[in-house]
């Protein structure tokens, strides 16, 4: 903890008690699940010291930013679109949400029985521990399920926030209404940052971001190759932390990182053994450090080698394919691009379960995990839909609830150990 930081958390009216406590916990658990690990590839170097200065580097950039007048736009939800931000000259900064530590204090305002993603991320604003959201002008929230939408009326006493509404449905009806609302979200942002989106720099914000969706795009490739040479915790890690880097230092990164994997593949190596249990993780976004399933997983010697959830492919699988003709001509490519996703807030949404045995065949995996968080009604019910389609598939499913607790790691370990024995 160097003094820069020390100064820098106290003039975003960090509480610096809890936020101390939050840093001494993550250092010994980042020990154990990721650098314990064997045979690493050198290019995790990079995240290993973003983890390791989680609430310094990076912050003081967006700080540095702010002191110039920049805007910080804070998102939850791969919905968000992060191209209008960028081009308006602001930062998105996708929040973290993934910690039962500010869970207690959003329980002293919010119903128990909210998904820990909701608590986390309010509990980071209501304790003040968190100085990405400290540090941002704005939040912007969506209505993608009713615990989060409700939530934001409430973080709005707090904080700045904006709600963008996410449609349930996708027809033309439905679509015309997202595309309302992005054109809403640029007026706002706009408003927010004192600049115009124009064709010009939202072209430019365009390439930037799907640079890093393909960047991205061919990590998830090479972890289609037996054996696999990246883990699943690492590839996990190296998208959580695309939510909040700088987008063009990212994507460099990252593909320094394939360049890397590229040759590990070309010399036949892996991070386990070419027979390893390959698992594909399907459903509730897992937010950084939430590493709880995959250490469980990886440590009962199977592999993780792909995620199909917003902290996975529903992040950038999807590019948008602006012809360039013009700001409308854009704004409409990115509504068509985010309308894409296959979130579960959707009905119907057989997309998501063509997604999981498409993934499940191109990723070679012996058996899919799907995991939703206790209390997220969406994915809890359409795992109902993944379970008779992957058993019609003949694809093996083992369902796990849970949440960011330690309670259930016990019963957990020995569900999947079941698994693997069975797959
Ligand atoms: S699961 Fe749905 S609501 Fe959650 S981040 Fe993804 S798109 Fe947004
Ligand atoms: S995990 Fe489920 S309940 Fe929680 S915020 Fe996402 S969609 Fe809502």
């Amino acid at each position: 903890m160097t003094n820069d930081n020390v100064q820098m958390w106290e003039k975003l009216d960090i509480d610096m008690k809890p936020h101390a406590m939050l840093m001494t916990a993550l250092g010994p658990m980042y020990q154990e699940i990721y650098l314990a690990q064997e045979n690493r590839p050198e290019g995790m170097g990079f995240y290993d010291m973003v983890v390791g200065d989680i609430h310094g580097i990076r912050v003081r950039e967006l700080h540095e930013h702010s002191k110039t007048g920049g805007k910080v736009v804070a998102t939850y939800c791969v919905f968000v679109p992060e191209e209008i931000v960028w081009a308006a000259g602001g930062i998105p900064v996708g929040l973290c949400a993934g910690t039962q530590f500010s869970i207690p204090i959003a329980e002293s305002v919010l119903p128990r029985n909210t998904c820990a993603l909701i608590k986390s991320s309010f509990g980071f604003k209501l304790g003040r521990i968190c100085p990405y959201v400290q540090v941002s002008d704005l939040i912007v929230g969506e209505t993608t399920c009713d615990g989060k939408k409700k939530m934001f009326e409430i973080l709005g006493l707090h904080h700045q926030v904006y709600v963008m509404e996410v449609p349930n449905k996708k027809t033309p009806a439905s679509r015309q209404l997202w595309l309302d609302e992005v054109n809403d979200f640029k007026d706002v942002i706009e408003d927010l940052t004192g600049n115009k989106v124009t064709a010009e720099n939202l072209k430019e914000a365009i390439d930037n971001v799907n640079r890093r969706r393909q960047a991205l795009k061919r990590l998830y490739h090479l972890r289609k190759v037996r054996p696999v040479p990246i883990s699943g915790k690492d590839a996990l890690l190296v998208t959580q932390v695309s939510f909040y880097d700088d987008v063009k230092r990212n994507t460099e990164m990252i593909n320094k990182l394939c360049d890397e994997l590229d040759q590990r593949v070309k010399a036949g190596g892996g991070v386990a053994p070419a027979d390893a249990k390959r698992i594909l993780v399907s459903g509730s976004p897992i937010a950084i450090p939430n590493w709880k399933l995959h250490h469980i997983i990886e440590s009962a010697g199977a592999v993780v080698v792909g995620e199909e959830s917003c902290t996975g492919t529903r992040f950038f699988s999807d590019l948008v394919e602006s012809s360039g003709d013009g700001l409308d001509a854009q704004i409409k490519a990115i509504a068509d691009r985010y309308m894409n996703i296959h979130c579960a807030c959707f009905t119907p949404n057989e997309e998501r379960l063509d997604d999981i045995v498409r993934m499940a065949k191109e990723y070679q995996v012996d058996g899919v995990v799907h995991y939703h968080l206790q209390f997220c009604h969406t994915y809890a019910t359409e795992a109902v839909q993944v379970e008779k389609r992957l058993e019609e598939e003949g694809i093996p499913l083992l369902r796990i609830e849970t949440d960011y607790g330690d309670e259930d790691t016990g019963q957990i370990k020995n569900r999947v150990d079941a698994f693997l024995e069975m797959i």
